[in-house]
């Protein structure tokens, strides 16, 4: 079996033990507390409540059932579900860290990780220092004697940069540091940080692994070693954890994550190729691309590719934002990871870029020519006129990644 069928068979295969009556779906456990029949059962399941069904702050059989599968597709030990993406980020976060620490992380993170690490964490007196993390070099001379955490996000959801796992996973057992990874874009399905020395995987639920957009949750996986104290602290104690009814929507679209991904993959590549040759875009940010810059480097640590990325556009954000408006199958809005096609227009506020725009599009189970045909059709309806056109076209920065 090769590492790709594997996938399909563990989301598909219904490895529960209990049979639930030959029923074909885990059932939902609507149910806050399970009970016993006698004090010495009661006490032996509170005993190791990490494996047991106590309360359902600590375990549920349907939330149970859909972290086996994540932590099986991630190849942990375990893996435990919260709330939302931030709920499992910041429990894994604070399991790893304490006063007086410091963190070293990408400076392209996900903006509200970057403000509870650098902002929010601060009244606790822990330091973090945002590199520049396609470079391992700057995660080395970012090292202090204090450094407890190295957190990665590879590739970063705007400008889709990556990091070098391996070496920043080494780099963190050299100086005894752990590594959290937020595998949102990526999924189990084409990078798997664990098996490249990363500690902890966290993933917002919400996007590809729930992927209908109508549920918001996150997940922590990793090794018992990790998993087992931030159950019994960060996940008890905050209680951000999933509702059972929300685990039995996640294991249902669990089950097509593989099927989607290879048409997300395919589809984003397919527009991301098209972009790559319009006159209005200046670099499409897409590491599937030959001539991503990181390119080389994503084929050693991922087998493919989600279908979220961006490109920059010397068109103002105003132009950009009127296509946006016209566009039929791209909605406008912040998520991503559903089955539908999405926009997001803002300006590049990165002082050392020459582009003055970023648009962001997610490319959903669409047909890919509809929504290239989209993009085209609502780009000659916004006004542009002859003299803006060959502005955009003589500039010599224009294509230099087509
Ligand atoms: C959305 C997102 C998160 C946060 O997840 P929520 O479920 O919204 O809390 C974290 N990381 C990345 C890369 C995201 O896109």
């Amino acid at each position: 079996m090769s590492a790709k069928e594997k996938i399909y068979s563990i989301v598909a295969h219904d490895a529960h033990d209990d049979r639930h009556h030959g029923s074909i779906n885990v059932p939902i456990y609507q149910t806050s507390l399970f009970s016993f029949d006698t004090y010495e059962q009661f006490n032996l399941a509170r005993l190791e409540e990490q494996e047991n069904f106590v309360y359902s702050r600590g375990n549920n059989p349907t939330v149970r059932y859909l972290e086996d599968k994540l932590a099986q597709l991630e190849h942990g030990e375990r893996a435990k579900c919260f709330s939302s993406g931030m709920a499992a980020i910041s429990a894994a976060i604070m399991s790893i860290v304490k006063q007086g620490d410091h963190v070293i992380c990408t400076h392209q993170a996900y903006g509200p990780t970057r403000e509870f690490l650098g902002v929010y964490l601060q009244k606790f007196g822990i330091e973090t220092t945002f590199v520049d993390g396609s470079s391992l070099e700057n995660w080395k001379s970012a090292v202090r004697p204090n450094t407890k955490l190295l957190y990665l996000e590879s590739p970063t959801s705007m400008m889709f940069q990556l990091q070098d796992i391996r070496g920043c996973a080494e780099l963190a057992l050299s100086i005894g540091a752990e590594t959290i990874l937020d595998n949102s874009w990526a999924t189990p399905c084409y990078q798997n940080p664990l098996t490249m020395g990363v500690g902890l995987v966290v993933h917002s639920i919400t996007k590809y692994i729930s992927g209908h957009s109508d549920c918001v949750g996150g997940v922590v996986v990793g090794s018992k070693r990790l998993m087992d104290p931030l159950m019994s602290t960060e996940y008890m104690l905050f209680g951000g954890i999933m509702t059972p009814q929300t685990a039995g929507l996640v294991t249902r679209g669990l089950r097509t994550l593989p099927l989607r991904m290879q048409r997300h993959e395919m589809s984003g590549l397919k527009v991301a190729e098209y972009l790559c040759g319009q006159y209005f875009v200046v670099k499409v940010n897409h590491p599937g691309l030959t001539n991503h810059p990181q390119h080389e480097m994503a084929r050693t640590q991922m087998s493919g590719y989600g279908s979220l990325f961006s490109f920059e556009s010397n068109v103002p954000v105003v132009k950009l934002r009127a296509w946006a408006d016209r566009l039929q199958y791209f909605r406008i809005g912040a998520s991503w990871g559903g089955f539908e096609s999405l926009i997001n227009v803002n300006a590049l506020n990165n002082s050392d870029q020459r582009s003055c725009s970023l648009v962001r599009l997610y490319i959903g189970t669409e047909d890919p020519d509809d929504l290239i045909r989209d993009l085209d059709e609502a780009w000659r309806c916004v006004a542009i006129s002859p003299s803006e056109g060959e502005l955009y076209e003589q500039n010599p920065s224009f294509n230099q990644n087509g």
